[in-house]
C-alpha cells in the first residue's frame, strides 16, 4: 500500500494541513488559520481568517488586531474546513488553549499546540487526551530532568515565602509572563495574606480571563496611590523589571522571586538576580509528556517546538514511529521582554 500523504505537513508559513487548505498556527500571514493559543509564538497577525475556543477569542483579538475574522468553536465541538473534520480539545495551558484533531478519509491528526497534562491550572480547562493515529507533541520540556512537584506544594512554598517577608517587613515580587503565567498565580494565590498587586504590564488579561469565568484572586493595580498599601506586606507580579523598576522601588525593600518549569535547572537557580525560584510551569514535564503520548494510542508521534532531537531519538528508542516536525520554534513570546518559559528569562527579568 502506498504512503499516504501525511494530513499535516510543514511548509516555510507553518504546519499545513493539505486537504483542507489551512495552517495551524502559522508564523507568517496565511488565508486561513487554526489557532492552538494566543502566546504570541502561535497567534500571529496577518491571517484572513482564524479559527480559535471560544474562550480564547478575546485574548487572541487583542493579540492578533481586528485585520481579520475570528471564528470560534467550543471544546469538542467540530467544524469541516475544505473537507477536514476540525475539532479543538482542552490542552490545560492558558485560557482556550487547543490541541486541534482533523480528521480525514479515516485518519486522525492531533496536534498539541503547548499543553499541560502534568497539573491541573486551576486558570483553564484541564487537559484531555485525544485518541488519534499522529500526534504532533510539543517538547519545550523534553528531558528526563523535568519533573514538576504539585502546584499545592508549590503555591505553599510561594505563600511561605510571601510570610517570611511580611515578618521581614519587605514587599514580594513576582515576575511572570502577563498571558498565563500571572493568572495561574492569582488563581492560585491565597488573597488572605494580603494586597496582591498587578503592574500595568500584566493587567490585561485579568479580565478576561474573569469574564471567562476564571477566578482569581482579587488585586490591585500597582500605582503611586497604591503603594503605600504594597509597601512592607503585599505581593507584586510584574512583566519584566526593566519597565517598573521607579515603582519597584518605591516599595523600599523587596524580594524577588521567579516562577517558571526553568527553575529545575541549575543555571536558573544560581541566577543571583532572585532571591527564590519556583517551579510553576504550563507546559508537560518529561513524564506528563510520556503519559500524554500514551494516552493518545497514536502510531506516528511528530516532535516540534522545543527538544525535538533528544525527545524523538527517545520515543525511537522505546519502539515509537517517530520524527522530527520542523517548526520556527523561537520560545514562548519572544520579544516581549520577559518570556514565559525562556531560560533566558531568569536573567533579562531585572
Ligand atoms: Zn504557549
Ligand atoms: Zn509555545
Amino acid at each position: 500500500m502506498a504512503e499516504r500523504e501525511p494530513l499535516v505537513r510543514p511548509t516555510e508559513s507553518g504546519p499545513y494541513c493539505v486537504a483542507g487548505d489551512f495552517y495551524i498556527d502559522p508564523w507568517r500571514a496565511v488565508e486561513r488559520a487554526v489557532i492552538t493559543h494566543a502566546h504570541s509564538d502561535h497567534a500571529r497577525r496577518g491571517a484572513k481568517w482564524y479559527l480559535c475556543e471560544a474562550s480564547g477569542r478575546e485574548i487572541l483579538q487583542e493579540r492578533v488586531g481586528t485585520q481579520g475574522t475570528i471564528e470560534t468553536l467550543p471544546y469538542g465541538a467540530t467544524t469541516t474546513i475544505g473537507g477536514v473534520q476540525v475539532s479543538l480539545h482542552p490542552a490545560g495551558h492558558i485560557l482556550g488553549s487547543s490541541q486541534v484533531r482533523l480528521e480525514h478519509q479515516g485518519e486522525v491528526w492531533v496536534v498539541s499546540g503547548d499543553y499541560n497534562p502534568t497539573h491541573a491550572s486551576g486558570s483553564c480547562v484541564p487537559y484531555e487526551p485525544v485518541r488519534c493515529h499522529t500526534f504532533i507533541t510539543e517538547s519545550t520540556f523534553g528531558l528526563p530532568i523535568y519533573r514538576w512537584p504539585s502546584p499545592e506544594q508549590v503555591f505553599g512554598q510561594i505563600h511561605a515565602w510571601w510570610r517570611r517577608n511580611q515578618e521581614n517587613g519587605i514587599a514580594s515580587v513576582l515576575p511572570a509572563y502577563p498571558l498565563g503565567k500571572s493568572q495561574r498565580l492569582l488563581a492560585g494565590l491565597e488573597a488572605s495574606i494580603g494586597p496582591i498587586a498587578l503592574h500595568g504590564s500584566v493587567k490585561t488579561y485579568a479580565p478576561m480571563y474573569e469574564r471567562a469565568g476564571v477566578q482569581l484572586a482579587p488585586s490591585v493595580t500597582l500605582s503611586e496611590a497604591t503603594v503605600p498599601e504594597i509597601k512592607g506586606r503585599g505581593l507584586v507580579i510584574t512583566s519584566s523589571a526593566a519597565q517598573e523598576v521607579g515603582l519597584i522601588r518605591k516599595l523600599g525593600g523587596v524580594s524577588w522571586a521567579f516562577a517558571s518549569g526553568w527553575m529545575m535547572t541549575r543555571a536558573a537557580r544560581r541566577n543571583r538576580d532572585f532571591d527564590r525560584g519556583f517551579v510553576l510551569s504550563d507546559h508537560a514535564d518529561w513524564p506528563g509528556l510520556l503519559r500524554a503520548i500514551e494516552a493518545t494510542g497514536a502510531e506516528r508521534i511528530g516532535v516540534t517546538h522545543g527538544q525535538v532531537h533528544e525527545f524523538s531519538r527517545y520515543l525511537r528508542e522505546q519502539g515509537h514511529d517517530a520524527f522530527v516536525f520542523p517548526t520556527r520554534y523561537v520560545g514562548e513570546a519572544q520579544g516581549e521582554g520577559l518570556q514565559e518559559d525562556a531560560p533566558a528569562a531568569a536573567n533579562e527579568a531585572i
